[in-house]
């Protein structure tokens, strides 16, 4: 029962935290405040910059006076400029305040207490959350077996009556998975067994993919009637803190979206819309050359984590994640005696010992592996590996 204090929180509220990563964050805060270097491989962005050209635009959005609420669902030419890139028309876009607004606003606007969605482990935490806080029910399907990808088995096998959504996000986070197309033929055959299920592909990866990309939706054109993508412009144009992100759909669901949107926050920045605009329509070489440099560091730090052997390493296919397995670290023990149990002891003592951050992958509802994020300049990369070597070097069987 809640307790009937003036702020007591919302029933939909309980259980649900600050993300365990801002935990993370908080005990490197700690260690900075003792004046230590600690190198953060927690992060979710990239470390390059916002092209120069968005930049400009954005600056002379604000010169010209575009500084006024656009249509609640993105100006005209930006939700163009987006149709054009997912092939849709103007009316299936929805703008939004980031990737997180679009699908909390899918979600918001089509989620009857005790339905269901479903997704991989390991997941986006806040996809749990979100599904909780609309009051729907998650149903999570475990794929560390299955190379972090669900397969069309476990798809069938998770679907009920009660199922509305499947949520698959391509690239994925934390997984660095890429689905092949053929695993999306085979994954859409079942969906058309099961008419009654949407389909939400979250693609704000799809930019930071290692091998060419292919949405869902054009795997599987005959599911684009009851499919959502979300896309944005953090991942891809390195704009996490501009907060743009979109949602491709059907014109139902998307006036559905604009509802939801338009009594909550109303239109995303104008601003930002401006620098969006400039970013989908002006040069984009740049964006090959970033993938490659992800690409890179990946085979870098793999190589350097192999070399520890305690973590098995899978490359990843896109976004700038590794998630590997832990398991050889569990029962080693620590320096000052103490026995490594959980992943979340390893993420721990990575911290104290080596003083890097990175996270426990029982926040993403895979246990026993660590998330690790590469999307750090190479000699930060670099110093972090020697660390994480030398912390594990002190670790003796137990
Ligand atoms: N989906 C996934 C899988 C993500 O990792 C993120 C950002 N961490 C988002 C959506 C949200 O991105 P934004 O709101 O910045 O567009």
């Amino acid at each position: 029962m809640n307790d009937r204090s003036p702020f007591s929180r919302a029933d939909r509220l309980l259980g649900i935290e600050v993300s365990g990563i801002v935990r993370i964050s908080e005990a490197a805060a700690l260690l900075r405040a003792e004046g230590k270097h600690v190198i953060d491989l927690g992060v979710g962005e990239p470390d390059f910059p916002t092209p120069e050209h968005v930049v400009d635009a954005a600056f002379q959005a604000a010169r010209n006076g575009k500084t006024r609420y656009t249509a609640n669902s993105g100006t005209p030419e930006l939700r163009a400029a987006i149709g054009k890139r997912h092939d849709a028309t103007e009316k299936e876009v929805l703008v939004s305040t980031g990737a997180k607004q679009v699908i909390f606003n899918a979600l918001m606007a089509t989620l009857n207490v005790g339905d269901e969605v479903i997704f991989a482990a390991p997941f986006w935490t806040t996809y749990m959350d979100m599904v909780q806080i609309v009051g729907g029910r998650a149903v999570v399907v475990q794929t560390a077996d299955t190379g972090l990808k669900i397969t069309p088995e476990q798809l069938e096998n998770a679907i009920t009556k009660r199922t509305r959504w499947l949520l698959l996000n391509n690239p994925g986070n934390p997984s660095g998975a890429v689905y092949r197309p053929d695993e999306l033929v085979a994954l859409a055959d079942v969906l058309r067994r099961h008419p009654q299920i949407a389909v939400m592909s979250d693609e704000i990866y799809r930019e930071i993919s290692y091998a060419p990309f292919v949405s869902l939706r054009d795997a599987a054109p005959d599911l684009r009637e009851r499919m959502l993508v979300v896309d944005g412009a953090s991942k891809a144009y390195a704009m996490t803190g501009w907060r743009m992100g979109w949602g491709v759909g059907p014109q139902s669901l998307i006036g559905n979206m604009a509802i939801v949107q338009g009594q909550s926050t109303s239109c995303a920045s104008s601003i930002s819309q401006a620098a969006v605009l400039a970013a989908l329509t002006g040069p984009d070489d740049y964006l090959a050359e970033r993938c490659r440099s992800f690409r890179d560091r990946s085979l870098f730090l793999i190589e350097k984590l192999r070399a520890t052997r305690l973590f098995d390493c899978a490359a990843p296919d896109g976004a700038f994640y590794l998630f590997p397995r832990c398991a050889r670290a569990l029962g080693m023990k620590q320096p000052d005696g103490k026995v490594i149990a959980t992943d979340d002891d390893v993420s721990r003592y990575l911290m104290q010992e080596a003083h890097v951050a990175v996270v426990p992958g029982g926040l993403f509802g895979s246990p026993g592996h660590l998330r690790i994020s590469y999307a750090l300049k190479q000699d930060e990369l670099a110093d972090a590996c020697r660390r994480i070597a030398e912390a594990c070097g002190r670790l003796t069987p137990f």
